[in-house]
């Protein structure tokens, strides 16, 4: 058996957000050198990257955590932003993770050089690797509207993702084009601090209501002294997510839905003024899109200061948005219009075997096996890569359980079972069109435009119930992979 402290046995992690320092904790327990490559100056992925006003995790912080790493500080049942991204600073420094990271040096090139990965980054350095992890995350690439004008615009104007903290929005007419769960946030925190909001909604949402919880000092010191407490809500706060949402978005006709739906109705009433209810009011069936979560939205947009301006835009001038004829004048233009979810790794440059490009193998839309691996490209996995349940499970849970899956393969490989590990072109087509049938009776599919959907309109994430996730994860098909050829 290969020692999995050998040099030969180096991974290369590419990005050190949430799955990228969980990979580091895990290759360093499992004894594996790696080397984490790093775009930014800190760890925290979109955490680092999104400092929006209102920002904060819509999933329950107690399941937003690594399961070997319980938060007991926790401010609240759904956490600011800030303290999301401090949690990954801290995880990371505690366990060693940041000397191993190279900050500042985006790879921008991967070639499978017959054995080993070749890694270049944008520094201009070239090493090699046995492995490669990308953990490189699915919303950072932000997506800037294609809207008539938009350079024109004179003031102040940014992505969600790329919020300017030297403008002060205090007192100013401000703009919001998009409405997802960015938007509303931005729409509820901004709103008190603004002279006028205008915000620009193409397609009403489902908000589901949920009560902002803050832990008291004495539960949070329970949390401290009694692990098990801790793990106990972690579990079933788990349990219940998976077996309850996460399966009843795979079946468009489950009564769950329904009732969320019907919660959703509920929160809508709310809104006194009846075309203003009207113009809130979603067309479509609630989860279609991605379930927006907030508790004070509709008191935000009921504001004498907030405009909720739904007719089409049909340019943007020096001064403002031009709506249904209407100049709407504005100070600074915010665009919440949400992320490219398709590049992943790219624009690096990928090569696997016999000089395919990723690209040319994705230029319809990416798609991989089982979310982790795709022919052609031995030794290279992937962590919430594409076809990953994005709208199903904590993204933490799953890249935990995918970091598990990988390193049964590489150890499998490396007890001299396979030559490499490439997954076969069979057992990729066979998940993929299974996963393609699947797709279509889940609930992203019954009629809305979303960001959960491919260039054909078929939803693109992980269409299996969770206990399905769990045994391909626990247990890898290894027959699935090739006995390959150098
Ligand atoms: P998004 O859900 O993709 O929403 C983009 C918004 O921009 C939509 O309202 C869209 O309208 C609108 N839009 C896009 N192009 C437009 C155009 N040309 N003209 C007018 N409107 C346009 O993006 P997001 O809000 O940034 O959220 C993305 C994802 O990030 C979320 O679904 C979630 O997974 C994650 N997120 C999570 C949290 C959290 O609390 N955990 C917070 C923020 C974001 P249409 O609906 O008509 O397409």
């Amino acid at each position: 058996m290969t020692s999995r402290s050998g040099n030969d046995n180096t991974f290369a992690v590419i990005g050190a957000g949430m799955s990228g320092v969980l990979a580091g904790i895990k290759l360093m327990e499992a004894g594996y050198p790696f080397q984490i490559f790093e775009k930014a100056d800190r760890v925290g992925g979109t955490w680092r990257e999104n400092t929006y006003p209102g920002i904060a995790c819509d999933v329950p912080s107690h399941i937003y955590s690594y399961s070997f790493e319980l938060n007991p500080d926790w401010s609240e049942f759904t956490s600011p932003g800030s303290e999301v991204q401090e949690y990954f600073e801290r995880v990371s420094k505690r366990y060693g993770v940041d000397s191993h990271i190279r900050f500042n040096e985006a790879v921008t090139r991967c070639t499978w050089m017959g054995d080993r990965w070749e890694i270049e980054t944008e520094k201009g350095t070239v090493e090699h690797f046995r492995w490669v992890i990308a953990a490189t995350g699915i919303l950072h690439h932000p997506k800037y509207p294609n809207i008539d004008g938009l350079a024109d615009f004179e003031g102040p104007m940014f992505h969600t993702a790329r919020w300017d903290h030297d403008v002060s929005i205090e007192g100013k007419k401000v703009g919001l084009i998009g409405t997802g769960s960015s938007g509303v946030q931005i729409t509820a925190a901004v709103a008190p601090e603004v002279e006028k909001l205008s915000v620009f909604q193409r397609t009403a949402q489902w908000i589901v209501p949920n009560e902002r919880v803050v832990y008291t000092e004495e539960e949070k010191e329970a949390f401290r002294t009694d692990a098990d407490l801790l793990r106990t809500l972690h579990t079933e706060m788990s349990t219940a997510f998976n077996d309850g949402f996460a399966t009843s978005v795979i079946d468009g006709n489950s009564e769950l839905l329904d009732d969320i739906q019907a919660r959703c109705l509920e929160a809508l009433e709310t809104v006194q003024d009846p075309e203003l209810k009207e113009k809130l009011r979603p067309t479509y069936k609630a989860a279609c899109k991605r379930l927006v979560v907030s508790h004070n939205f509709y008191d935000a947009v009921q504001r004498a200061n907030v405009d909720i301006v739904t007719a089409d835009i049909e340019r943007i001038e020096r001064n403002g948005v031009r709506a249904g004829g209407e100049l709407h004048e504005l100070d600074i233009l915010v665009l919440a219009t949400g992320f490219h979810v398709d590049a992943f790794m790219r624009p690096m440059n990928i090569t696997g075997r016999n000089g395919i490009i990723l690209d040319e193998v994705w230029k319809d839309w990416p798609s991989a096996y089982l979310s982790i691996a795709v022919p052609e490209f031995p030794n290279f996995f992937m962590l919430n890569g594409p076809n990953s349940p994005v709208g199903n499970f904590s993204l933490i849970q799953t890249a935990e359980m995918q970091f598990d899956y990988v390193l049964k393969v590489v150890d499998h490989i490396n007890q001299g079972n396979l030559d490499l590990a490439v997954i076969s072109q069979e057992a990729y087509e066979r998940f993929d069109a299974e996963r393609y049938e699947a797709a279509k009776g889940t609930v992203w599919a019954t009629g809305c435009n979303s960001w959960y959907l491919d260039n054909n309109g078929v939803p693109f994430a992980w269409p299996f119930p969770f206990s399905r996730f769990r045994a391909e994860m626990e247990a890898p098909k290894l027959e699935d992979y090739e006995p390959a050829k150098r």
